[in-house]
């Protein structure tokens, strides 16, 4: 796939939902938005995507969300919170996404932490941890590193057993499939 083709099938994704706003009446913020981030986790394991799904937002409300699309648009990169940054570049008048709050139901990994520093989002929310792989809280600490120019608040636990349990039946379902072929 080249790079035109890739960008026509990247943006042929973006939800033409309408922005989703918090308010007052919504309760808890955090839960709110990352209920949003769990929907885009829950399609993601109906197209047979790792059940991980992300949330950009910003002035209260979801500005970019999608999920992972590895296997689909054929891209290690593919990750939920890569594409909720570039989706939301498309509309932003520079890379930076300022003011911005992601919310990602799983730990983001070494690259989307980078991506995450890169894009000077503010504040990140995260589902459940990611012991394996994480780059936040797990195995490095990349966003609250003091000895790089940006640094990220960080909250995580929002949301966890439902965020963990997508992709605890997720795995078990495919290894079901696996051992029946
Ligand atoms: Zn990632």
């Amino acid at each position: 796939m080249d790079f035109v083709e890739y960008e026509r099938v990247r943006r042929a994704f973006p939800h033409d939902a309408p922005c989703e706003a918090w308010t007052q009446d919504d309760g808890d913020r955090d839960l709110f938005f990352m209920t949003r981030a769990l929907e885009e986790a829950a399609l993601a394991a109906e197209e047979c995507e790792t059940p991980i799904g992300a949330a950009l937002v910003c002035q209260n409300r979801v500005i970019a969300r999608n999920h992972n699309r590895r296997e689909q648009l054929c891209d290690p990169t593919a990750h939920a919170e890569t594409l909720v940054l570039r989706e939301a570049a498309l509309f932003y008048p520079s890379w930076r996404v300022e003011d911005a709050e992601l919310y990602v139901t799983l730990e983001p990994c070494l690259m989307c932490a980078g991506a995450i520093l890169q894009a000077r989002v503010n504040r990140v929310v995260i589902g459940t941890l990611d012991p394996k792989a994480g780059a936040v809280r797990s195995l490095y600490r990349a966003l609250e590193d003091s000895r790089l120019n940006w640094n990220v608040a960080v909250q995580d636990g929002v949301l966890q057993e439902e965020c963990a349990q997508l992709l605890v039946d997720f795995f078990k379902a495919r290894r079901e499939r696996a051992s029946k072929t």
